[in-house]
């Protein structure tokens, strides 16, 4: 089955905002819910509904998504770099985290909630490249502040694992029953408790190095690979190495975002590239042989005998490398014939020589009706 585009199971528009998103996946979320949904492919639908939200409510998947569609997230599409474009965290996905977040609370106590595996947060950094290296792509080592586990306490937070005891407000359940009266009575809500924020644990020694946190800023060395054939936009993702995931979950990722220079002699559109290449008037009436230059160095180009300006040539293969399927595009050679605007006293008498031998040339009836139409006379 062809999967669904994410805006369709959403049933957003591709510019909807992010409130519009999480609006949107709620209302499906209750309705597909398979504890409460009577709708016979609730589950189906319901995962199709947490998908598809996952991606356009992360900015950098929904950009991803924007780009290169499913593909992006399906393994193929194979980028250079380490682990590639992969895909998203289904083993993540937990019922009852959304039941409570929706229904007040589900089964699960607070403390298990709160300590169960989760992935460290996402990285975002950008890397200028110059052109050249765009193409033939290269390894850079490049140093990234990242939240590591601290090396202290091993991500426990405290001096040592005897500093750490149950909370003494809620026993170690992570929740506290609050009474309350209301209009219909007197109610029983049961609240993350304030003390331990939901963990169940109490630090009475806080680690010294990270004050408790169990993370602490480090600065990692980590060699990126630029895929050859990349533009200005387009990222690959290092998985896991993010930040550092809490109670045992994965490391979040790192996207490197590539900024392109311009170059002063190419230009790059899609898998071709462009060069403007500057001829005489004697070069364009008599053709000639000039040297071209292109990424891979300089090709022999052919002008033949009457070539008139910003005619165009095309040298096969030598454009830039697809990022993804390595193929490269082709140079169009761009030839502007040039008129001097200084000549020497040889230059000159040969001019007035050609000027009185030569045929003027012929007005062109069609051009003139172009003209007129460009006017709109
Ligand atoms: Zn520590
Ligand atoms: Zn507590």
């Amino acid at each position: 089955m062809a999967k669904r585009d994410y805006y369709e199971v959403l049933g957003v528009s591709k510019g909807a905002g992010e409130d519009e998103i999480k609006k949107s996946y709620r209302t499906l979320a209750k309705k597909y819910h398979p504890d409460v949904s009577t709708e016979p492919d609730a589950e189906a639908k319901f995962k199709e509904v947490q998908e598809a939200y996952d991606i356009l409510s992360d900015k950098t998947k929904r950009a991803q998504y924007d780009q290169f569609g499913h593909q992006a997230f399906d393994g193929t599409a194979g980028f250079g770099g380490a682990g590639g474009f992969g895909g998203f965290g289904q083993g993540d996905f937990d019922f009852g985290d959304i039941f409570s977040a929706f229904f007040g609370g589900g089964s699960r106590s607070a403390a298990s909630e709160r300590n169960r595996p989760r992935k460290g947060s996402d990285i975002q950094r950008r890397m200028s490249i110059t052109f050249e290296e765009s193409i033939f792509g290269k390894k850079e080592k490049a140093k990234i502040p990242v939240y590591d586990e601290c090396h202290v306490c091993h991500g426990l937070g405290a001096e040592s694992k005897s500093d750490i005891k149950a909370c003494s407000q809620c026993h170690g359940t992570g929740t506290i029953v609050v009474e309350s009266q209301t209009l219909f009575g007197r109610t029983q809500t049961r609240r993350t408790c304030p003390t331990c924020h939901g963990t169940g644990k109490e630090i009475t020694k806080k680690c010294h190095n990270c004050n408790g946190e169990g993370v602490e800023r480090v600065t990692k060395e980590i060699e990126i690979k630029v895929p050859e054939g990349i533009e200005t936009g387009q990222q690959i993702r290092l998985e896991g190495f993010g930040n550092k995931g809490s109670n045992g979950g994965p490391n979040g990722d790192l996207y490197i975002v590539f900024e392109v220079k311009e170059s002063e002699t190419f230009i790059r559109q899609g898998d071709d590239i462009i060069i403007n290449i500057p001829i005489t008037f004697a070069q364009a009436a008599l053709g000639t042989e000039i040297e071209v230059p292109t990424v891979y160095g300089k090709v022999l180009l052919k002008i033949p005998s009457g070539t008139q300006s910003d005619s165009k040539f095309r040298i096969k293969g030598k454009g830039a490398p697809n990022v993804r399927s390595k193929v490269k595009g082709d140079q169009h050679v761009i030839v502007t014939v040039v008129t001097p605007t200084k000549l020497n006293s040889e230059q000159k008498r040969l001019f007035e020589r050609l000027v009185k031998v030569e045929d003027p040339p012929k007005t062109n009836t069609s051009f003139w009706s172009k003209i007129k139409n460009s006017f709109k006379m």
